[in-house]
C-alpha cells in the first residue's frame, strides 16, 4: 500500500515536472501524421483521446518521455529523484542554458529553482523586463550529478542527443549559456568561460552567448557587474532595450 503511495506521488511529481516544461500531452502511440493519441501530464486534465497538436510541444513530449525513463548514465538514474527536463516557453525567442539539476532541482523536477535561480530570475525580470515563462529553461544534463559535482564527459555525450533535440523543437533565436559547463559543452571547445563571454557563437545556426553562472554569481558578488554587461550585450543582440526604471 505504502508502496502504491510512493509510486503514485513520484509518478504525479514527474507529470508537473513535464508539465512545467511545456509537455502537455505524453503520446502513448505514434502514428505516420499529425495525430497521435495522448495522455494529459495536466493534473486538471485528465482526457485522453487523440488531439492535434503542433509540432513542437509534440517533438518535446517524445523527447521528454525518452528522458523520464532514461537509464544511460547509471550513477545519475540509480541517485536521482527525478529526470529535470525544462521549463519555460516551448516557443521562446531565448534559452537558458545551464549544467545540470542540483540538490533543490532534483526535488522539484525544475530547473534553476534554488538560490541560483532567483537571480536568474532577477535577471531575466528586472535586468531584461521579460518574465520566467518567456523564456525556456535547460540543462546540458537532465539528470542531478551526486553531491552537485560537475558532469562527466561521458554523462554529457550521453544526454547531448536529448539536448539538440530538445533545442530543435524549441527553435530559439539566442541562447545564453551560464557558466563554463554549459558553454564548454555546448560549444564543444574547452577555451575558458571569461574568453567567451562577450562575442556572440553560433549553435546549429541559433546565435549564442556565454556568461557566468548564477551559483558563481553568489559566491563572487563582484562578477554581477560583467555579467550584466553579458545580459546589456545579449539584449542589444536581441533588439531589446532596457525596461524603464518604476519612478
Ligand atoms: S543525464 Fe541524460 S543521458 Fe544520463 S541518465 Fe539522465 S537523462 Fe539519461
Amino acid at each position: 500500500m505504502e508502496e502504491n503511495q510512493k509510486l503514485r506521488r513520484a509518478v504525479l511529481n514527474q507529470l508537473e515536472s513535464l508539465n512545467l516544461a511545456g509537455v502537455t500531452h505524453i503520446p502513448t502511440e505514434t502514428v505516420q501524421g499529425k495525430k497521435i493519441a495522448t495522455k494529459s501530464t495536466s493534473r486538471s486534465n485528465t482526457d485522453e483521446g487523440t488531439i492535434t497538436m503542433t509540432n513542437r510541444p509534440e517533438d518535446l513530449a517524445i523527447i521528454a518521455n525518452e528522458v523520464c525513463e532514461c537509464t544511460l548514465c547509471d550513477e545519475l538514474a540509480t541517485t536521482r529523484t527525478q529526470t529535470v527536463f525544462g521549463v519555460g516557453n516551448h516557443k521562446a525567442r531565448l534559452c537558458f542554458l545551464g549544467e545540470a539539476p542540483g540538490a533543490d532541482e532534483d526535488r522539484q523536477g525544475e530547473p534553476f529553482v534554488g538560490r541560483a535561480g532567483k537571480l536568474l530570475d532577477d535577471v531575466i525580470t528586472n535586468g531584461m523586463g521579460m518574465a520566467r515563462a518567456d523564456v525556456y529553461i535547460l540543462n546540458i544534463l537532465k539528470c542531478r550529478p551526486p553531491g552537485n559535482r560537475n558532469p562527466l564527459p561521458n554523462e554529457s555525450k550521453n544526454c547531448r542527443n536529448f539536448l539538440d533535440r530538445q533545442l530543435a523543437a524549441i527553435q530559439p533565436e539566442f541562447i545564453c549559456c551560464l557558466g563554463a559547463v554549459a558553454a564548454q559543452n555546448l560549444l564543444e571547445t574547452s577555451t575558458p568561460i571569461g574568453k567567451l563571454r562577450g562575442q556572440l557563437h553560433t549553435y546549429n545556426e541559433i546565435a549564442v552567448v556565454c556568461t557566468y553562472h548564477p551559483a558563481y554569481l553568489l559566491r563572487n558578488p563582484a562578477a554581477k557587474k560583467d555579467t550584466w554587461k553579458d545580459i546589456q550585450f545579449l539584449m542589444s543582440s536581441m533588439g531589446i532595450s532596457r525596461p524603464a526604471k518604476k519612478k
